[in-house]
């Protein structure tokens, strides 16, 4: 029996490999690393947020533009349905803060294991150090391994190389020209969920003593987005689960115009009148920081900001320093490298695949996870979709196969 290939042993090909197994088709995972899901084990560092348990109506939304096509996986498999799936591992989850969903014991390690122990168990061979590089041109897959190249036939083929962040971790877009090759449109690989460059940099002194501190509970505006949250200052900007929210509205802003700017509002928890009040308190002798800080509790980090982005006339200016404390604009100039970003927008195009996730140009070739043109904030929706999708393409090739095993068998009978 010819083999069903899938490359890359992130969560979306292993999903893809269990459907395939459970269906009792053979199935071998080739991978670049010498072990699978290393993007996975990362994501569980900081606790892995599996999914989310919002309204299902209000999750599909974050998938933007992309809501109708990543809601076909969803409505298939969801954010329920991959609870159920972790706990049929032995992985109790929890709803945690803001509706995140998160293993109990936090960590994305014991799940792996425990899939892949019984993936292995269901028959799926692993193939590690297989650097998928294209086709030979009698169409069989190309793999760069250390003994050298290898060539492999498969039946079917489900793609799930991941995005470009975080390369070292195995997925570098590598990928996307032998794609184009087979005449699958990929739109580019942008950052997603990823950190700005400030426009002109921080300041030496800023920079010094406060890169690496957070911004806590401050509230950022931009158009109609309104959200409160945390970042954190970097080297040469701005990062965190705050920006990421933002971070698709402002990279294209970035790219369409050069720059974005976004207002900060440093004291969400008061309003502007309450804020105006306090600043225009009579302070006596005391300096503006004691005033600041006794008044309004607002210092450190705060404090330093507006001091690096306010003009020292209206540092001065009761009006005007209550109105930068509340919407200080922040403009920034570029999006952190790639390389760098929690997740890849852009990908293999949704109208160069059919509705198995099948690359139209390229019968038997199959996409999954994010290597596909879809984005969403973090949240655990990146996890559900890569999952959902992987299920999507496994049940691809199945549908596939079957329609290409009774073709084979009406020729036959011919
Ligand atoms: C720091 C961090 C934290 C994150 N936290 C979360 C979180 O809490 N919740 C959440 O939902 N998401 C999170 N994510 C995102 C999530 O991990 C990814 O969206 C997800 O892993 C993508 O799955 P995938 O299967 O599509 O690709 P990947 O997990 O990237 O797997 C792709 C696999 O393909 C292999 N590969 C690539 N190219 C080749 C090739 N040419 N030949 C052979 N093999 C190849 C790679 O080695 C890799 O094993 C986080 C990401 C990062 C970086």
């Amino acid at each position: 029996m010819t083999t069903n290939a899938i490359i890359g042993a992130g969560p979306a090909g292993l999903m893809a490999a269990e459907v395939l197994s459970q269906a009792g088709a053979s199935v071998d995972v080739y991978d670049a690393m010498p072990s699978g899901g290393r993007k996975f084990l990362l994501a569980g560092k900081g606790g892995l947020n599996l999914t989310h348990a919002e309204l299902f109506d209000v999750f599909v939304t974050r998938y933007g533009a992309r809501s109708a096509n990543v809601q076909a996986w969803l409505g298939e498999f969801g954010p329920q349905a991959v609870r159920d799936w972790a706990a049929g591992l032995g992985i109790e989850t929890f709803v945690g803060t803001s509706s995140r969903v998160f293993p109990k014991e936090m960590k994305a390690a014991p799940l792996l294991r425990a899939w892949i122990h019984r993936l292995r168990a269901a028959g799926v061979r692993f193939h590690m150090r297989h650097r998928f590089t294209g086709w030979t041109a009698g169409g069989h897959l190309k793999f760069e391994t250390p003994a050298g190249e290898s060539t492999v036939e498969a039946a079917a083929v489900v793609m799930a190389m991941g995005g470009a962040s975080w390369p070292q971790l195995g997925s570098d877009g590598a990928w996307l020209a032998a794609l184009e090759k087979r005449g699958a449109k990929v739109a580019p690989l942008l950052p997603s969920n990823c950190g700005f460059d400030v426009r002109g940099g921080w300041s030496a002194y800023f920079r010094e003593r406060f890169a690496g501190q957070p911004f806590k509970s401050v509230a950022i505006r931009h158009g109609d987005f309104l959200r409160q949250g945390e970042f954190v200052a970097t080297e040469t900007g701005v990062e965190g689960s705050l920006i990421y929210a933002a971070s698709a509205m402002l990279r294209d802003e970035v790219l369409a115009n050069g720059e974005a700017t976004f207002e900060l509002d440093l004291l969400p928890g008061r309003t502007a009148a309450q804020v105006a009040k306090e600043v225009a308190h009579p302070r006596g002798s005391r300096s503006l920081p004691s005033h600041l800080k006794s008044r309004l509790s607002l210092d450190g980090i705060k404090l330093a900001l507006l001091h690096e982005l306010v003009p020292a006339e209206a540092l001065n200016d009761a009006t005007k320093l209550a109105a930068a404390i509340k919407a200080l604009p922040i403009t920034v100039v570029a999006a952190r490298p790639i390389a760098e970003a929690i997740s890849t927008a852009g990908g293999v195009t949704f109208d160069s695949l059919d509705e198995n996730l099948m690359v139209t140009s390229a019968p038997g070739v199959f996409c999954a996870g994010e290597m596909i043109d879809w984005e969403a904030p973090t949240g655990g929706y990146l996890l559900t979709a890569c999952l959902a999708s992987g299920r999507a393409a496994g049940q691809g090739v199945l549908a596939y196969r079957g329609v290409v095993a009774s073709r084979a068998a009406q020729n036959l009978a011919r």
